[in-house]
């Protein structure tokens, strides 16, 4: 089992993947995991993190789901942790949980508000923003902190300055890696990548990829969180509805295409958001061999 602070592996590792989970529902979905670890050795992640919902049964999941990346892989695991409607007790509970696991490494954050509530007071709640939950880990042992960024902005923030000010805040409160949101057009990654190093940032900001082989469903995604699709390929891959596997083969492509892009830039270490589709993320691998 390794146990490492993803601080220090990425100032040792120059290029590399990593890649996120998130937790199975049922036994065959523990299963895939499982498979999908396997799969995984063959490209000796960075690391590999787990997501969470909101409020305190779903963290219990998460938990579960750790444990399974413990027991089945050497891989250093990174929990996501939001804090939204939570209580300072909840989290140093979580906390708590995995420190006795000798987790490393956590991924703070927010998490999004109630859907259907109107006008949501966040500065009513114990944690407002993920700088507080930031703060409140520092505080609390030695847990190296992942934040999440924005290349096109945050979909909440008024604008892109705005949401710039704010991420300068979290990261300077104690994160000391970032992972982006999905992004498809590898120009608002660099224009926003610049816009940090200007400001002096200077921890590892990992591209966040999600392979693109549904169009639809990513089309969905992208709607609600401010990922613009290239209207070029929009039209390609939305050409294939009737075709899934054609799409699907497309799609990969165009994912290897834009890590490519990545990686001739500079920007050697990736990170996927793997929906838990071993297949997707083996020929997406394969591709960029
Ligand atoms: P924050 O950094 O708090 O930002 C949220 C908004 O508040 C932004 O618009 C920001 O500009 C604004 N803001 C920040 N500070 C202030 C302030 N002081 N005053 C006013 N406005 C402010 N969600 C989950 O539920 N579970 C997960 O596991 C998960 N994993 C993720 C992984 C990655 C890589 C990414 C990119 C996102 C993930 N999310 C996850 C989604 C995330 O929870 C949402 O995007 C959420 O809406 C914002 O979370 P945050 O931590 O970025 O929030």
């Amino acid at each position: 089992m390794s146990h490492m602070k993803i601080s220090q592996i990425l100032s040792q590792r120059s290029s590399g993947y990593s890649f996120e989970f998130f937790p199975p529902r049922t036994e065959k979905g523990a299963r895939t995991l499982r498979n999908n670890l396997r799969l995984l050795e063959n490209y000796d992640p960075l690391y590999v993190s787990m997501t969470c919902g909101a409020g305190g049964s779903s963290q219990d999941k998460t938990l579960d789901a750790v444990d399974i990346l413990l027991r089945e892989s050497d891989f250093t695991v990174m929990p996501h942790l939001t804090s939204l409607q939570a209580a300072g007790s909840d989290i140093t509970r979580v906390l708590d949980g995995y420190r006795t696991r000798g987790i490393e490494n956590i991924m703070a954050l927010r998490g999004d508000p109630p859907e259907g509530v109107e006008g949501f007071n966040f500065l009513g709640q114990e944690f407002s923003y993920a700088v507080d939950l930031v703060r409140f880990i520092r505080e609390r042992g030695d847990f190296c902190m992942g934040v999440a960024v924005y290349p096109e902005g945050h979909i909440e923030s008024a604008s892109f300055d705005r949401d710039i000010e704010h991420t300068i805040a979290k990261i300077n409160a104690g994160a000391k890696f970032a992972v982006t949101q999905m992004f498809f057009d590898n120009s608002y990654f660099y224009r926003f990548h610049d816009t940090l190093r200007a400001r002096g940032v200077n921890i590892p900001i990992l591209p966040g990829i999600l392979p693109l082989t549904d169009i639809s469903k990513v089309k969905k995604f992208a709607s609600v969180c401010k990922a613009t699709i290239p209207a070029r390929t929009e039209e390609q891959l939305g050409g294939l509805r009737d075709k899934p596997d054609e799409m699907k083969q497309r799609g990969i492509e165009f994912t290897i295409a834009q890590c490519r892009d990545l990686q001739q830039h500079g920007f050697e270490r990736l990170h996927f958001f793997t929906l838990n589709k071993p297949d997707v993320i083996g020929r997406v691998l394969e591709g960029l061999r």
